[in-house]
């Protein structure tokens, strides 16, 4: 499966071609955006926004990258990461959404957030550092992005006069951070669907006391597959989805790549770019995350190592050291949320990779489908090789790393997070310098694992704890397509 990708264009491109404002093919001369598989109409920023996948399958991406400056990267330390974030991302949104109306968008999206750096730097050990990206509303580095794209979605359709309806399926930590995002947006009407009984309790918790009338969780009686499937298949349904205009907020939008751009700009300013520029390494799934991390890199930021970091679900480290991507089968780890073997954002390198060669990219994601692999050619591969690292770690690792910067710093991380500084640790290939550990979670999320290598559970941060008292609100139905599909159409807005 594409990583959550659901079949969303066309019914987006249906809302595009009517839009009368805001949404429309590109004509002007700043960034326009491309399928990676050629097919599909090339878009402004709202357009790609609103449409997510494109509507050949393929994922777009910017046709060029805006360039920044040395002096402008130096000009970026020590300034507030509101400005920074808009200043960047409005290269990419303008001429759809200009910085004057991005800015008021960008801070309201992180005013709630509990650091006033928004992303704040951790020292682990000299020229060593955690990147707390956990400071959001649901604790996890999605609402960088999500916060972002929630306000987006809703100014592009506010402006268009149209409503829409999300639907996803979540296994936990998405959900919440994907409600969040949305909530109160009165031009969105979402539903999430999550398995009964197979979230912890935390999870559900962060989705179902969300207290607003546009947001409606249901618990399946089933698995998330089954609730994954349930999703699909009302993508799948054409007029049920026209009908309801159904959209996905999932990880292959560009918006959300966008928005974690801006990190990897702030993080190096802090420490010293452009004379120096860190090392990061990027606990993977989907790839969205690290290939952010690369567009910074186009960008004109000098990353010298890229570190992709995953635990046993492996696909994109056995790339790197064999040139084929090969799915496999996906295994369940104390890590969840990197559990993934098929990286959907790849599909965005590929194209890079490729020279830009549609047909190629199309032949291969064809390929992946049929046989399971495809092979990137020996020159894709020394491109690759000489920007990303890759390393994956075992559960005892995982846990011994945590266990250990908990003895050495007093400090408690998360697994995803320990991931990151098991591979950065090993993977930063001779590159002196800062080293730069993405952490993706607060620990408080993954209160088990944490246990198991501290002997302790996390402390609870206010925010989450907060929500033990507030009252649930969620319907139950059946894995049952026509039982779902009844409750959408009598709740959503058309
Ligand atoms: C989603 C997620 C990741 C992986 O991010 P990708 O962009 O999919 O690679 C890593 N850690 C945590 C905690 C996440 O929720």
């Amino acid at each position: 499966m594409r990583g959550g990708a659901v079949q969303s264009a066309e019914d987006l491109l249906y809302v595009v071609a009517r839009a009368p404002v805001g949404v429309r093919r590109h004509e002007d001369t700043t960034v326009q955006y491309v399928s990676t598989r050629g097919q599909a109409p090339a878009l402004d920023f709202a357009g790609v926004l609103l449409a997510g996948l494109a509507d050949d399958g393929g994922l777009y991406v910017p046709e060029s990258w805006p360039a920044i400056s040395p002096a402008e990267i130096a000009a970026f330390a020590g300034r507030p990461y509101t400005e920074v974030a808009c200043d960047l991302m409005a290269r990419f949104t303008a001429p759809a959404i200009p910085a004057s109306e991005l800015a008021p968008l960008v801070a309201d999206a992180y005013a709630g957030f509990d650091h006033a750096a928004v992303a704040p730097l951790r020292q682990l050990s000299p020229d060593e550092w955690i990147l707390e990206l956990f400071r959001g509303p649901t604790l996890s580095f999605k609402d960088y992005a999500l916060q972002v794209v929630g306000r987006l979605f809703d100014h592009v359709l506010q402006r268009a006069g149209l409503h829409m309806t999300v639907v996803g399926a979540t296994s936990g930590d998405t959900g919440s951070a994907a409600i969040e995002a949305v909530r109160d947006r009165s031009s969105i009407t979402a539903f999430i669907l999550h398995p009964k009984g197979r979230v912890t309790s935390v999870q559900r918790r962060q989705m179902t006391t969300v207290d607003s009338p546009n947001i409606h969780n249901i618990a399946i009686e089933g698995t998330f597959d089954d609730c994954q499937a349930l999703v699909k298949k009302m993508f799948g349904d054409a007029p049920f989805r026209i009908r309801n205009r159904l959209t996905a907020v999932n990880s292959i939008n560009w918006a959300r790549v966008m928005a974690q751009v801006v990190y990897y700009f702030t993080t190096a300013a802090a420490l010293g770019a452009p004379a120096r520029v860190p090392v990061f390494s990027v606990p993977t799934g989907n790839f969205g995350d690290a290939f952010a991390g690369h567009v910074a890199r186009r960008m004109g930021l000098a990353i010298p190592r890229l570190v992709i970091a995953t635990n046993r679900n492996d696909i994109l480290v056995r790339l790197l050291q064999t040139g084929e991507y090969r799915k496999g089968d996906v295994h369940a780890t104390i890590s969840p949320s990197i559990d993934i073997q098929v990286s959907s954002n790849f599909e965005r390198l590929l194209f890079e990779l490729a020279g830009g060669d549609a047909a190629k990219v199309t032949a291969r994601m064809q390929s992946l489908e049929r046989d399971g692999v495809f092979a990137v050619g020996d020159r894709a591969l020394a491109v690759m090789r000489g920007e990303f690292s890759g390393r994956a770690v075992s559960e005892d690792e995982t846990l011994a790393c945590m266990r250990a910067v908990w003895n050495e710093n007093g400090d408690v991380i998360d697994p995803h997070t320990a991931v990151g500084v098991v591979a950065g640790r090993a993977m930063r290939d001779g590159f002196g310098g800062p080293l730069v550990h993405l952490s993706t979670a607060h620990p408080a999320k993954f209160p088990d694992a944490v246990e198991d290598a501290t002997g302790a559970k996390p402390q609870i941060p206010p925010r989450l704890a907060r929500l033990l008292d507030l009252p649930e609100r969620y319907d139950t139905l059946p894995a049952d397509l026509a039982a779902v599909q009844a409750y959408v159409d009598q709740r959503a807005i058309s």
